[in-house]
């Protein structure tokens, strides 16, 4: 049902010349009768256009001026349509935009989604947003791993608050994922059973004003043969890897040797950003960019063969311009040796 609702923040104000004012807003402001209370008072969210209407004619209203008049309400940004009442109880843009896709999903791929088990290897804003997102599209098997302290810069209208600030903050991420579906368990969140289908997702904090990665940070994955994709927002730009799988892709330490390539003094460069403190100063909407593209990028990889090229995709701030640049296998990194042994 389609309802008629003030806008938040606009006020019906009293004047003393036989008029009610809507609103204060120099250009959209609305004076209208006195007469017009009865109708004012129905604009409350909970009555239609029709119902309204339909009350009003009792009074002895027109038709005709009461349309008018909501058209120009309307109009004027002083009154909202709330299309559907159910979504007004929604909470926030994560779970708006959770709502709309969780509805699109088949079961074939909602399956898989239960089955899939993601690791998560940082919970700063990034990483708790990529938790949050894709336990609300049907990813039950998540466990978060970062022994930290919450600090005041992990605090977001998402994921951290103030009152968290000092504890750990997987644990903190794991409190908000129970307390958004009642139906996930701790257990379920930290499983023991070996999944076959497994992938691990790096969110390290960034130290820097663009995204730099720890070439060892995915070494460990490599050497247990697990995919993983890793992700950085800073102020001015993120990185979002594509999934890379062991001894099929390119692996972080090839792109690290292409970077060395370019600029032979790197690994200096590199080793000293290694000790520099991070500080978390990504614009918001560059978070949401960055963790939407690591959900559909995990989506895409529990449901389909997705191509084994190792490419990173940045989305710059603002603008949130995207370009891809794709990287190859490195004869200095070792990354190919066994495969090539068997061979
Ligand atoms: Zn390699």
């Amino acid at each position: 049902m389609t309802t008629l609702s003030l806008q938040s923040g606009v006020h019906l104000i009293n004047r003393r010349d036989g008029f009610i004012q809507i609103g204060i807003h120099p250009e959209s402001s609305v004076l209208v009768p006195e007469a017009a209370a009865p109708l004012l008072a129905l604009l409350t969210g909970r009555h239609s256009r029709n119902e309204i209407i339909r009350q009003l004619s009792t009074e002895h209203f027109n038709n005709h001026e009461v349309n008018t008049l909501l058209d120009l309400l309307v109009t004027n940004n002083l009154v909202r349509v709330i299309a559907d009442s159910s979504l007004r109880e929604s909470v926030g843009d994560v779970h708006r935009i959770n709502n709309v896709r969780a509805n699109t999903s088949s079961s074939l791929t909602s399956d898989q989604r239960l089955t899939t088990e993601v690791s998560i290897y940082g919970a700063g804003r990034l990483g708790t947003l990529v938790a949050l997102m894709l336990s609300s599209h049907g990813f039950a098997r998540l466990r978060v791993f970062d022994s930290r302290p919450v600090t005041l810069a992990d605090v977001s209208s998402w994921g951290a608050s103030r009152v968290d600030v000092g504890l750990r903050r997987d644990q903190v991420v794991a409190t908000i994922l129970t307390r958004m579906h009642k139906d996930i368990s701790l257990r379920s969140l930290h499983t023991t059973a070996e999944s076959s289908h497994r992938i691990a997702i790096i969110c390290p904090d960034q130290p820097a004003e663009w995204p730099w990665f720890d070439p060892s940070s995915a070494d460990h994955f490599m050497s247990a043969g697990v995919p993983h994709l890793l992700a950085g927002a800073t102020s001015t730009c993120a990185a979002i890897s594509s999934v890379i799988t062991p001894e099929d892709s390119s692996c972080l330490r090839c792109h690290y040797h292409a970077l060395t390539d370019r600029d032979p003094q790197w690994p200096i460069v590199s080793l000293q950003l290694s000790n520099r403190p991070s500080q978390d100063l990504a614009p918001t909407p560059l978070l949401m960019s960055s963790a939407l593209e690591v959900v559909s990028r995990v989506e895409l990889w529990s449901t389909t063969e997705v191509g084994r090229e190792s490419s990173w995709t940045y989305v710059r701030w603002p603008g949130l311009g995207r370009e891809e640049k794709a990287w190859g296998f490195h004869p200095g990194c070792g990354c190919q040796w066994s495969s090539q042994l068997a061979a």
